[in-house]
Order: C-alpha cells, then structure tokens, then sequence
C-alpha cells in the first residue's frame, strides 16, 4: 500500500465541485485530506499546516471564491515554503496569481467534468507515479467485491499511459478487473476511473 498524501486547498463554498473531482481519486491508494472535511465549521485552519507538510502533492482548487480566500492563499505559500508540489485547479486563468502564476493546472470545465477529472489524474500520475517506477506500480484502484458476500478484495491495476486510457474512453471502451473468488466482473472508465457497472458470472 502506498502511503503517498494529496491535500486539497478550497473554498468551503466548492465542497460539491471539491467531490466530484476526487471522487475516483479516492479509490486510488492515496490519502486524500479535504480542507473542508479536516475543519469543524468556524474553527480555523491553522491546524491544516500539520497536512500540508506530510504532503506529496497539495491541489488547489481555484474557483472565483476561493481567489479571495485568504486560508487558500495561507496554505499556497506553506505548500511553496515547503517545497511541496501544488496542482492548480482553474475556472479562469486569471484567477492563478502570485505563487500560482506560471504553474501548470487543470482546466476546471464543469460542462465537462470527464476531461476534467481525466487531467487531474494525468497531473497526479505524473506527480506520484512517475514513469519508471515499474516494478512496484502504484496506479491502480482496490475495493471489495460486492457480490452477494463475496467481500474478497479486488484490484484494478492501470498500466496503460493516459493517452491510451483517454482513447479507450472516446471509443466507449472500459478497464476492468475480476473476482479471483467469484468471477465478478467490474467495469470502469478509462478517463476518469470512475465505476461504471459489474458483471455477474451466471450462476
Ligand atoms: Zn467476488
């Protein structure tokens, strides 16, 4: 199991746009610390400096809100004072100031939440699980399997480049994994990693 640490910097108004970005994110074998989860309401985020430095990598997630947000701007500068590598999530590219200005981010399209996420995971991949790393891969999603009681863990490992994963989207293709114990079946999108179905064997 990986330990590796994503902490997400964002406005407590965005908690629903924060969710459906790292939902799938969730399932890979990541720690993934959300301000707002980490923070009772009214309580300063003064504490979150403890996250910030066991981090890996800290998202930010740049909405119109979170611009004038002075706790994002706070822990921006701890994440760049620490040398931890920062993700930008953007609406509009001039909302990426300061310490933000000139890094690479991810276009925030919620029209197009699939693309989306799809850069997010490019970004985090290439961030966490850089190529050559192969013998000890780490992008891969592991859940337990819910047919009936089955319960046996399952792992889908992900080896092909996101280029390739991106394709098999646009072509409506799925990666799957099975269930050593009972053949299960399950289907996920190769963009997002997102669960889409399973497939039973017939009894
Ligand atoms: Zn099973």
């Amino acid at each position: 199991m990986s330990d590796e640490r994503v902490f997400v910097s964002h406005a407590p108004g965005d908690v629903d746009v924060v969710e459906s970005l790292f939902r799938s994110v969730r399932n890979l074998p990541f720690d993934v610390h959300v301000a707002a989860e980490e923070v009772e309401p009214g309580r300063s985020r003064e504490h979150l400096k403890g996250r910030l430095n066991e981090c890996d990598v800290t998202v930010v997630v740049v909405t119109k809100a979170a611009a004038s947000n002075q706790w994002i701007n706070q822990e921006i500068g701890y994440a760049v004072a620490r040398g931890v590598p920062i993700v930008p999530v953007f609406e509009r590219q001039e909302d990426l100031g300061g310490y933000l200005r000139g890094i690479d981010g991810v276009a925030l399209d919620r029209e197009s939440m699939d693309a989306t996420v799809f850069n997010l995971l490019s970004r985090l991949r290439s961030e966490l699980a850089p190529l050559g790393s192969l013998s000890t891969p780490k992008w891969y999603v592991r859940f337990p399997c819910n047919a009936g009681s089955c319960g046996e863990p399952v792992t889908l490992t992900i080896d092909q480049r996101q280029k390739e994963l991106w394709r098999l989207h646009d072509h409506g293709r799925t990666v799957h994994a099975d269930c050593d114990e009972c053949g299960a079946r399950y289907h996920f999108d190769p963009a997002t990693l997102g669960f889409l179905q399973r497939e039973t064997p017939n009894q």
